[in-house]
C-alpha cells in the first residue's frame, strides 16, 4: 500500500490516540492513511486535499436525507441563534418525541440521550431494574455501543456466559452477559431451557454491524416467545434500522413487538443523539418516578432535537417506498458488475442499506461474515477510494443510500464501481 500523507493526518495522530475519535476511522483493517473530510453536500464528500467522493457511508447511516440538507441546516441555524442548551425541558424535545411515537406505536414514553451507546446502556439498566435480574443475552456480531456489559464475546467451549472483548471490562461483569450466534433459533430455545433468570435480550433485528444481515423471521419470533415465557424483556436495538428500513423500523416490517426500542443516528438529523422507549409502565421505573437512575446534561438538547424533527417530519411510508425503489435497481446493477468480472460476492441488502460481502455466498451470522476475504476487501476499498467512492473502511459494515443520491449519482457510482471491480 502506498502511503501518501493526507493533509491533517499527521496532526491528528499527534493529538488523538491512534489519530482518531472512534477506532474504525483509523483504516486499520484496510491499511493506508485515512482520508480527512472537510465538507459534505448531498451525496458527496470532499477531502482536505480536494478530492470529491460519492459517499456510501453517510456518517454510518445517520444522514438519511444527505449531507447539509437545506431545511435541516436552516433549522439548526435558527435554533443556534436562540441558544443551544438550557438544561431545562423544552418544546423541541416533545416535537421530536411525537414524531418518533407516530412511527413506533409501541413506544408510549421515551428518553433522549446524547448517543446510541448511552441509550443501550440505559435500556439495559432499566431492564435489570424492572426485572430484578442481572444477566442479559446478546448476539455475536451485533453492536450496541461500547458500554461495559455489551463489550463481551462468547465464552469458549461449553461456557455459556462471556468474557470481556475489551481490556478494562471487569470479568465479573462480562460473566453477566451471554452471547449466542445470530439467527440461530435452536440455540435460543436451548438457552432458555436452562436459563430462566435473564433480565433482557438485546438484538439488532436487522444487523448492520457485521455487514447487513437481516434476521430470519423465525429467529425474532423465537426471541419474542422465549422472552414472554421467561419474563425477560426483549430489546430491539434499532439505532440503524429504526428510520432506515421503513417507517416503523424492523419491528413494523417483521410485525414483532419488542418491550423496549433503542434509536439513534437518523433521529438526530446528523447531530449527537440516542433514545430508548417502551410502554409507560416500563418507562415509569425511571427516576424521578422510579428507582432506575438515568440522566444527561445535553440529553434532548435543542440543536439535536430540531435537526431530528426536521428529518423525521419529511418521512412517510411513501418516502421509504421511493428510497427503496431507487436502491433496488442500483443493487441489481452492482450484482451484475461483480458477476461480469467473475468476482464472487454476496450483495446483501434491506432497503437502502447494503453490504458487499467479498468472497462469500451466504452470510447469516458473524462466523459466516468472518469467512469473507478481508485482504481482497482492503484492495477493493482502496480501488473504490481511487475511483471516488467512499465506503466504510471495514468489511463488517453497512453502506447507505440516502435521499440525496440522485439516479445520476448512482449511475456515476456504477461506472466507478465497474472500474474498481475490473481492477480487483
Ligand atoms: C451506532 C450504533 C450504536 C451506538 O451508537 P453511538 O451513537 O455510536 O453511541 C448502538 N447500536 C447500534 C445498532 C449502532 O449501529
Amino acid at each position: 500500500m502506498v502511503k501518501v500523507m493526507s493533509a491533517g493526518w499527521k496532526q491528528a495522530q499527534e493529538n488523538f490516540a491512534g489519530g482518531v475519535n472512534s477506532p474504525v476511522r483509523a483504516f486499520r483493517s484496510v491499511g493506508g492513511d485515512p482520508v480527512l473530510m472537510k465538507k459534505g453536500q448531498g451525496a458527496y464528500l470532499w477531502s482536505t486535499d480536494n478530492q470529491k467522493f460519492i459517499d456510501f457511508c453517510m456518517s454510518w447511516g445517520a444522514m438519511l436525507l444527505g449531507h447539509a440538507e437545506l431545511k435541516t441546516v436552516q433549522a439548526i441555524q435558527a435554533q443556534a441563534a436562540n441558544g443551544t442548551s438550557f438544561g431545562t425541558s423544552t418544546p423541541f424535545e416533545t416535537n421530536l418525541a411525537v414524531l418518533i411515537k407516530k412511527a413506533f406505536p409501541d413506544i408510549e414514553k421515551l428518553r433522549f440521550t446524547s448517543s446510541g451507546t448511552e441509550a443501550a446502556m440505559s435500556a439495559i439498566r432499566l431492564a435489570r431494574g424492572v426485572t430484578g435480574r442481572d444477566r442479559i443475552l446478546k448476539f455475536e456480531g451485533c453492536y450496541h455501543g461500547h458500554a461495559d456489559s455489551l463489550l463481551v464475546k462468547a465464552g469458549s467451549g461449553l461456557a455459556t456466559f462471556g468474557t470481556p472483548d475489551s481490556a478494562g471490562v471487569p470479568a465479573d461483569l462480562a460473566r453477566m452477559t451471554a452471547t449466542l450466534p445470530y439467527n440461530d433459533s435452536e440455540a435460543v430455545r436451548h438457552f432458555f431451557k436452562n436459563e430462566t433468570k435473564i433480565a433482557c435480550v438485546i438484538v439488532e433485528p436487522i444487523a448492520g454491524n457485521m455487514g447487513v444481515v437481516p434476521a430470519k423471521p423465525e429467529f425474532l419470533k423465537a426471541l419474542r416467545d422465549e422472552c414472554s415465557k421467561a419474563g425477560t424483556l426483549l430489546i430491539f436495538d434499532e439505532v440503524i434500522s429504526g428510520f432506515r428500513v421503513g417507517y416503523g423500523g424492523a419491528q413494523h416490517l417483521y410485525q414483532i413487538r419488542p418491550d423496549l426500542t433503542i434509536l439513534g443516528k437518523i433521529i438526530g438529523g446528523g447531530l449527537p443523539v440516542g433514545a430508548f422507549g417502551g410502554s409507560t409502565k416500563l418507562m415509569e421505573h425511571l427516576s424521578p418516578l422510579g428507582r432506575v437512575y438515568q440522566a444527561g446534561t445535553l440529553s434532548g438538547n435543542p440543536l439535536s432535537m430540531v435537526a431530528g424533527a426536521n428529518t423525521l417530519s419529511q418521512l412517510s411510508k411513501i418516502f421509504y417506498k421511493q428510497l427503496n425503489h431507487k436502491a433496488e435497481p442500483f443493487l441489481a446493477q452492482v450484482r451484475l458488475i461483480f458477476k461480469k468480472y467473475r468476482q464472487p460476492a454476496l450483495i446483501q441488502s434491506q432497503g437502502s442499506m447494503f453490504t458487499i460481502f467479498l468472497g462469500s455466498e451466504k452470510v447469516e451470522n458473524f462466523s459466516d461474515a468472518k469467512k469473507c476475504d478481508t485482504k481482497k476487501f482492503a484492495r477493493f476499498f482502496h480501488l473504490m477510494l481511487k475511483n471516488g467512492l467512499y465506503i466504510p473502511p471495514s468489511l463488517f459494515e453497512a453502506y447507505f443510500i440516502s435521499q440525496a443520491h440522485t439516479e445520476r449519482d448512482l449511475e456515476q457510482a456504477l461506472k466507478k464501481l465497474d472500474k474498481a471491480v475490473k481492477a480487483l
